[in-house]
């Protein structure tokens, strides 16, 4: 959400809080509690309805672990595992986990592009 002078930012991963961006050079409406608290709802409302465009586009698998706790990966080799490796933070997390921050690392918010099944990085394992 934007208007003269300010943003409403709220990324596509639910850890993710919101961002407000203001350049100082208008007066901002942002800087009212009041309105601040109702852009921020607007936003909200809008973000889960884009999750929700995501989530379905994606496998259910991708979000509903199987009978032995495998998801596939949404968008990259839609692979089945169990684990999850992020490159970034090296956290290992279980499909359940993924799924719930839309495949952001829930521990350092890496992007789904960030998460493999295995941690290739590390040479053969
Ligand atoms: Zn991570």
């Amino acid at each position: 959400m934007t208007g003269r002078g300010w943003a409403n930012c709220v990324e596509q991963a639910p850890s993710d809080g919101p961002v407000i961006r203001k350049s100082g050079r208008y007066k901002n409406p942002t800087d009212d509690p009041e309105f601040a608290s109702k852009a921020l709802v607007i936003c909200n409302a809008a973000v889960e309805r884009l999750r929700g465009r995501i989530a379905r586009d994606w496998p259910k698998r991708s979000h509903k672990p199987d009978a032995e706790g495998r998801t596939v990966h949404p968008l990259l080799n839609r692979d089945l595992s169990k684990e999850r490796h992020c490159l970034h933070c090296e956290t290992v997390s279980s499909g359940a986990q993924m799924a719930a921050p839309m495949w952001h690392c829930p521990k350092c918010n890496a992007t789904p592009l960030d998460i493999f099944a295995t941690p290739f990085w590390r040479g053969a394992v």
